[in-house]
């Protein structure tokens, strides 16, 4: 079985009702920079997509404006067929249905790391606290840091503060979780520990924006892989077929330098 075979079945199987996010040429400039060009992108309901592409090709910003850290200039963007607020009480809902994890882990320090992940549920979605530390609880369990629930930010690896933020997004029973280079700041050992709670986030069926350089997680987490570069999608395809056969220039010459 091919991944891209199964992948073009799948696609062919989805109908629009389970698309959950969808861009419609989305257009954005910082200043004279035209960072995101006429991107065109649809993420259906349990899908993994990797984004990759030089530094600086609107990457972040793209992740950004799903749960519009980021303004857009033109086109539209829905998140579960709801276009996107801008601004209130209807963002903040919108933006707890979207998960982010970013290359700096952005644990609040004061906070213990049960506190880190309970602060969401009992602000946002108003969970009773008995109910926010139980999830809490079990969330650090599911990503393997049940053990260091009452201490500080700093006392942790960097692997493990990472693995918290993602507890912390899930804790908001997002619809879509959006990773930003999550382990471009670990140190080596620390990369697959937080790549495999991603794995397994995957294979739980979660829909998953993901911004990295790790390429054997292309491989084998993506349903589909989007390169990028200039602003713009430049390709996209299942990950066999663009690893092994990429059709654009941009992708072959990015693809030579980093494998
Ligand atoms: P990537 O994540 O692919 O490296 P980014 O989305 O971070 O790319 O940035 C795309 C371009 O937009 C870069 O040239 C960057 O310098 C520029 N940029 C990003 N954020 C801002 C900002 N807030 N103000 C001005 N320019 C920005
Ligand atoms: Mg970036």
């Amino acid at each position: 079985m091919s991944g891209v075979s199964v992948t073009k079945a799948a696609e062919d199987a989805v109908p629009a009702a389970n698309d959950l996010v969808v861009l419609s040429n989305v257009n954005k400039h910082f200043g004279a920079l035209h960072v995101l060009q006429d991107i065109d992108l649809t993420i259906a309901r349990g899908e993994v997509v990797v984004v990759i592409g030089p530094s600086g090709s609107g990457k972040s910003t793209l992740c950004r404006t799903i749960n519009r850290l980021e303004t857009i200039d033109s086109g539209a963007i829905s998140i579960d067929g709801k276009p996107l607020p801008q601004e209130g009480k209807e963002l903040a809902r919108l933006r707890a249905d979207v998960g982010m994890v970013f290359q700096s882990f952005n644990l609040f320090a004061h906070k213990t790391v049960l506190e880190n992940v309970m602060l969401g549920q009992l602000k946002v979605r108003k969970t009773d606290k008995q109910g926010a530390t139980e999830k809490a609880r079990s969330l650090l369990d599911r990503v393997g840091v049940a053990s260091q629930a009452d201490k500080y930010p700093s006392q942790l690896s960097g692997g493990q503060q990472q693995r918290v933020a993602i507890a912390r997004a899930l804790a908001m029973d997002p619809k879509v979780m959006l990773f930003d280079e999550p382990t471009s700041a670990l140190d080596p050992e620390m990369i697959n520990e937080v790549l495999e709670v991603m794995q397994q986030l995957a294979r739980d069926g979660m829909t998953m924006v993901v911004v990295t350089h790790e390429m054997g997680f292309a491989r084998s987490a993506a349903n589909r892989v989007v390169f990028m570069a200039d602003g713009k999608i430049v390709e996209e395809a299942a990950p066999d077929q663009f690893f092994s056969n990429p059709r654009s220039d941009r992708a072959k010459d990015f693809l030579s330098k980093i494998l």
